[in-house]
């Protein structure tokens, strides 16, 4: 067999596992400050998570959410047990919801390459994006629209005493953020 032969028909990539540490899943306060469901979720979170384009972040594109329940779909779990787990994760740090994305709050401290152990290096874990100003605008500004949408303002300025159609805006559609 050549050498060439021998190469991986498709390049190994970096997202194919999570550190789990021991001591602290074992008895860390996570054991009683989530149910053992809650627990569960919270394992595969970290599993999206590292399987993001974004790692530590689950989200669709980078600014742009998935729907819960397409999240709550694809771990087969009930809305209500995500949502519940997504609470007690929030209320006690362990994630953070930016404009509906679900970020992983210590992502980097515990499985970045750069951690404690180091592990992961090898294998080229980049867990900090290259994201340009411009596209970090653009995300707040997705974001931005989402939320003036979920919130029943106009998409495009923002406000709240005429519906988007009716915007002096809206012909040309101009955002004004
Ligand atoms: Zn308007």
């Amino acid at each position: 067999m050549t050498e060439e032969a021998r190469q991986p028909k498709y390049p190994r990539r970096p997202n194919r596992w999570i550190k789990l540490w021991v001591n602290e899943c074992l008895r860390g306060s996570i054991r009683f400050e989530l149910q053992a469901d809650e627990r569960c979720v919270w394992y595969e979170l970290l599993l999206m998570a590292r399987e993001s384009r974004t790692p530590g972040i689950i989200q669709a594109t980078p600014g742009v959410p998935y729907p819960l329940t397409w999240v709550a779909h694809t771990l087969n779990i009930t809305e209500e047990l995500l949502e519940r787990t997504l609470q007690r994760c929030q209320m006690t740090d362990r994630i953070a919801l930016n404009g509906g994305s679900i970020q992983i709050v210590n992502w980097e401290k515990y499985q970045g390459a750069s951690g404690p152990d180091g592990a992961g290096a090898e294998e080229g874990f980049v867990d900090k994006p290259k994201i340009s100003k411009a596209q970090q605008r653009r995300n707040e500004m997705a974001i931005e629209k989402m939320r003036r949408k979920d919130e029943g303002l106009c998409e495009y300025c923002g406000s709240a005493g005429h519906a988007s159609e009716k915007c002096e805006n809206a012909e040309s559609k101009r955002y004004v953020f």
